[in-house]
């Protein structure tokens, strides 16, 4: 390195150093994500200069001509990617460079596995930005000068990727930055143009500012700069729309599907939107990343606009939309109060869940997996979104007692309904922690023996959705585990029967809501059910997992009065020990529910009780 005296050398961040250590080892096999990286960020340094320049009259004019420059020089052994962008003051620099900024890498680096493919394709999915670098460079050099400042402002940064970097002022004839990587010894192949080349067009092709390649003698633009999504659709080809989806995301699969509209009349836009085939591994928990949708004003890039323009249950969605009627001065606190933004908000949503439905109707594979992927999170639309409600619950699937052993869930609410009764009123659903639980319960006993199907809804979610979706095409939605509608209230039980529930109710005393004898079991001895209006047994559970304080709720217990252990209970004249049984009775109907004991150790103190005294009386077989 220089050793300048006016060279400064300085530390970096803990996390940048556990980000560098790790891109190094696990990389090896992914490593030209690198430069779609170093592409991005200096297309980026274009944009906000553009942008800044539409109302900083210090910046006119630095906004022409724009480009981006890639070197291959064999000599030096050194790839350089420069750009005539932004710029970084020293400021600047050390924010950017020496700590990890933006909070996506933070998370990325909260979510790694230790399992270096898993890992490797994360990165390769989402991309590290700018220390990338370091997955071929042992030195990697950043000379720098923010657009509007004088020459002497200029920047060197360099760094071999360990613990430290260099700092010292430069004079910069230009502003702009430009990255050079010194190239390892194992990644000097890298210095060929038709590699790099070749790496351009597969991930950077759709760059909206020129990329030439400088090799020798020789300088060409090696990219495609046209906006795509201004062109009519007639002139292009499924892979242009599927290399672009590549060049926007990131994401090297192909997308499950698009949409592609140019819409006409008062107000003009383009728009086009994507299904992606994989979902970002943030997808379900970060529900404040937005980053999927960029808005373009006459192919000026303007800003990312998810959140103005996506209903956050569509976050999935990536895509461009292009007006052409708004002012480009416009700010972006105005944008978010623009009527016309309203407007295309709706057009958006509209034509995103068209896209779903679509493939929703064309079913098989692509289908199975965009549920597989962004199912659950489509869900979130039926309880966000009232306007589409009946739409979005039309979208769902669901695993169901009708469907044996099938992986994903496939049964819609229409499937449902055209296999149910015509007297049936209900759509009957059950709610569990997993589906083996759902599909062990006894609730579904009495609704196997009348041939009725029941969906069984295995998602945390699960519970709140269908609190949000009361009904659906006029037949309401109702738990298997609630109500005694199940069963004939006023069906005759024999007096036996009726005493024993006294009994069990007199014993049990307010851990309980009514005690009474069902037909409803068969195999299972007994079983909770909710209060009508009251809150499910799996809901308390995943409010009270939530910190929720709830008012203690006495579910209703229903016994097999036919059951083998009720017969006992009948007989036994002991009142300690019919307690127990009827604790056991009570206890284990909540379990089987997947609700949680209020007092699991006295639970476990009477089973072995039990045990103890059944095993004592019957001594085991002594050895011959
Ligand atoms: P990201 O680009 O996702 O923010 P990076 O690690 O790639 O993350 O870059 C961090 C920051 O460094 C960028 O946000 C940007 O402010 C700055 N930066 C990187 N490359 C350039 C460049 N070529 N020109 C100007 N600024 C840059």
């Amino acid at each position: 390195m220089t050793d300048s005296p006016r060279a400064e050398t300085k530390k970096f961040d803990t996390e940048v150093n556990q980000l560098l250590r790790l891109m190094i080892n696990a990389l090896y096999s992914n490593r030209e994500i690198f430069l779609r990286e170093l592409i991005s960020n200096a297309s980026d340094a274009c944009d906000k200069l553009r942008f800044m320049a539409l109302t900083d009259d210090q910046l006119k004019g630095l906004d022409e001509g724009l480009r981006i420059e890639v070197r291959v020089d064999d000599e030096a052994g050194t790839l350089s990617v420069s750009d005539s962008g932004i710029g970084m003051s020293r400021e600047e620099v050390v924010d950017n460079l020496g700590t990890i900024a933006r909070s996506g890498t933070r998370q990325f680096l909260e979510n790694l596995s230790g399992d270096r493919q898993r890992d490797a394709s994360l990165i390769g999915q989402f991309g590290v930005g700018f220390y990338a670098a370091f997955i071929v460079s042992d030195r990697v050099v950043v000379e720098t000068r923010r657009a509007g400042e004088p020459p002497e402002t200029g920047v060197r940064w360099q760094s071999e990727g360990h613990d430290e970097y260099q700092l010292e002022p430069v004079s910069l004839d230009r502003t702009g930055t430009s990255v050079t990587l010194h190239l390892a010894s194992d990644h000097r192949d890298l210095l060929n143009a038709h590699r790099i080349e070749a790496i351009i067009r597969r991930y950077s092709n759709h760059i909206a500012f020129p990329i030439h390649l400088v090799a020798g003698d020789e300088n060409r633009v090696v990219n495609d700069t046209q906006a795509l999504w201004a062109r009519p659709r007639a002139e292009l080809q499924d892979s242009d729309y599927e290399s672009f989806f590549t060049s926007l995301t990131g994401d090297p699969g192909k997308p499950l599907s698009w949409a592609h509209h140019h819409v006409e009349g008062s107000q003009r836009y383009s728009l086009l939107l994507y299904l992606p085939g994989q979902a970002p591994f943030d997808l379900l928990y970060n529900r404040d990343e937005l980053s999927g949708l960029k808005l373009y004003i006459q192919r000026v890039f303007i800003m990312d606009a998810a959140e103005q323009l996506l209903p956050r249950y569509l976050r999935f969605l990536r895509g461009v939309v292009d007006a052409a009627d708004l002012p480009l001065n416009v700010s972006r606190e105005m944008l978010q109060d623009s009527p016309l933004l309203h407007r295309i908000r709706g057009t958006v949503t509209a034509r995103g869940l068209k896209l779903v439905e679509k493939l929703a109707n064309e079913g098989g594979q692509p289908w199975e997996q965009f549920w597989k992927q962004f199912g659950s999170v489509l869900k979130e639309g039926v309880i966000e979104d009232a306007e589409h409600r009946e739409k979005l619950a039309g979208l769902l699937r669901f695993h169901s007692t009708s469907e044996e052993g099938s992986s994903s869930p496939r049964v819609s609410l229409d499937d449902y309904i055209a296999r149910m009764p015509e007297e049936e009123e209900h759509i009957w659903y059950l709610t569990a922690d997993s589906l083996a639980a759902a599909r062990s319960s006894p609730h579904l006993e009495a609704f196997a023996a009348a041939g009725r199907e029941v969906l069984l809804l295995d998602e945390r979610i699960d519970e709140w959705l269908v609190g949000h979706l009361p009904e659906y095409k006029g037949k309401t939605l109702k738990s298997a585990t609630r109500g005694p509608e199940a069963e004939d209230k006023t069906a005759d039980h024999d007096e036996d029967s009726l005493k024993l529930a006294g009994r069990i109710k007199a014993s049990l005393g307010e851990r309980v809501g009514n005690v009474r004898p069902s037909r409803r079991l068969h195999r299972w001895p007994s079983c909770v059910v909710a209060e009508e209006q009251g809150v499910s047994v799996q809901m308390q559970k995943l409010l009270r997992q939530a910190g929720h304080e709830l008012p203690e709720s006495k579910p209703d217990l229903e016994f097999n009065p036919t059951h083998e252990l009720l017969a006992l209970m009948t007989m036994e004249s002991d009142q300690e020990r019919f307690d127990d049984l009827a604790a056991l009775l009570f206890e284990q109907a909540l379990l089987a529910e997947g609700g949680e004991l209020a007092d699991p150790a006295a639970y476990v103190r009477r089973v072995n009780d039990l045990l103890v005294r059944l095993l004592g009386s019957q001594p085991p077989d002594s050895p011959q």
